[in-house]
């Protein structure tokens, strides 16, 4: 199902769960502005080579819009908005006074050389940077992108409207990034876990898991899960997939993949067909990667009992009944990955302050601000008789609600 219509069909189940008013509805699921520009740059060859960049921001009742840019082919204009639509829902789930937007740009960033990819940072950023700024909207990493992009962005930024380290979060430590933030999202998704886990008198030690994705957040989940006594029996990447009954050990993967191997190559594990994972025996399964893995053709095999959505919109509503019909606990994607947005917003604020935390600080208010959503979704949960996808989304869509309605409709 296209993610647009997935995302939209949940916010409108929410909404009526809710009893929002039917305009009011219709005005929170139109995005608030939809930029798409042309981004040419030469080649190091000498040729020409034209791609087409995104910005949607979606929604700004609730403070600045904040979203990740992502470079990917996949990038469209539909997936970016429905991306959009979900970060306006998830920053207000964790309760950060932040609106949502999402960017990309539609590219094969392995096939493009580290130059190539900073000219067209800097033509993107060319063509988009009179609608972004550190009250307005704040890009931060995402697929494909990482702390080097958003320091050329900041750059080139910075070109026109003056030294704004606030523009973009996910900066390297130098350029004014916060401690803690690029295990952010990976740490977040293991503290939506515990929180989960512990809703059912479990813990992380002694349960086993499947993890789908080896890249920025599927890595450091893995980490501190294998860290907290987790048995990871399988993994994967876009190279391949391993399995080890007695669970991988993840230091010797991390270290393995740091010096240069591939995940298919680690010898500490047996290969195994990719499309198997989802489907590998295991307590909890977390989906790192792309969106719509979990559809009507292979759900009916999952054989997890919990589902961390560590990616965005893994699971499509087709998906999302036949897990819940099966008893499948899914922890959604708006609460379970929201960890990485909200260390973005410590590291606007350390910006804003002029003022830098310590790592153990970061880390302490990330598990802070996730336990209290953590509690604020199951009191929704209790209270509309939902699912915690519901219960996620009744949350995040009755914050926003009433931060329209406060801020009123006058011209
Ligand atoms: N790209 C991340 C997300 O999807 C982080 C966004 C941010 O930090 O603004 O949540």
């Amino acid at each position: 199902m296209n993610s647009l219509v997935a995302t939209s069909r949940n916010f409108r189940q929410a909404a009526r769960i809710l009893g929002l008013d039917s305009k009011l509805e219709k005005s929170l699921l139109i995005p608030f502005r939809e930029i798409k520009v042309e981004c040419s740059i030469p080649r190091d060859d000498g040729s020409l080579a034209s791609f087409v960049g995104f910005r949607v921001q979606h929604d700004n009742a609730r403070g600045p819009m904040k979203g990740g840019i992502r470079y990917h082919p996949e990038v469209e204009l539909d997936e970016v908005n429905a991306l959009a639509q979900l970060m306006t829902w998830k920053t207000a789930v964790v309760d950060i006074p932040y609106g949502g937007a999402k960017g990309g740009i539609g590219c094969s960033p392995r096939d493009l050389s580290k130059s190539e990819l900073e000219r067209l940072t800097r033509v993107f950023t060319q063509k988009i940077h009179d609608l972004i700024g550190t009250h307005t909207d704040v890009p931060a990493p995402d697929m494909g992108t990482n702390a080097q992009t958003m320091a050329w962005i900041l750059d080139e930024y910075s070109k026109f409207h003056g030294h704004s380290p606030a523009v973009v979060t996910g900066k390297p430590i130098d350029l004014g990034g916060s401690l803690g933030r690029e295990a952010a999202t990976g740490r977040g998704v293991v503290f939506a876990t515990d929180a989960l886990l512990g809703e059912y008198g479990k813990s992380i030690q002694g349960l086993t898991f499947a993890i789908q994705g080896f890249g920025n957040v599927g890595s450091w989940a893995a980490k501190l899960i294998h860290e907290s006594g987790g048995k990871i029996v399988a993994i994967g990447d876009v190279s391949g997939t391993i399995r080890n009954r007695n669970g991988l050990d993840i230091h010797q993967l991390l270290k393995h993949k740091a010096e240069g191997g591939l995940l298919k190559d680690f010898t500490g594990g047996d290969a195994m067909d990719p499309d198997e994972l989802l489907v590998h025996e295991c307590d909890v399964l977390i989906p790192c990667a792309l969106g719509g893995v979990l559809h009507r053709e292979n759900a009916a095999s999952v054989k997890a009992k919990y589902i961390i959505e560590a990616a965005n919109h893994p699971t499509d509503p087709e998906a999302d009944e036949i897990l819940s019909k099966k008893g499948v606990v899914v922890l959604p994607d708006i609460y379970a990955n929201a960890g990485g947005v909200t260390v973005s917003y410590f590291e606007w604020v350390q910006n804003i302050q002029g003022f830098m935390w310590h790592e153990e600080k970061v880390n302490l208010e990330l598990q802070r601000y996730m336990k209290t959503a953590f509690r604020n979704i199951k009191d929704m949960c209790i209270s509309h008789g939902c699912n915690l996808r519901m219960g996620a989304f009744t949350l995040g869509v009755s914050r926003v609600a009433r931060a329209t309605l406060l801020r009123g409709w006058e011209a």
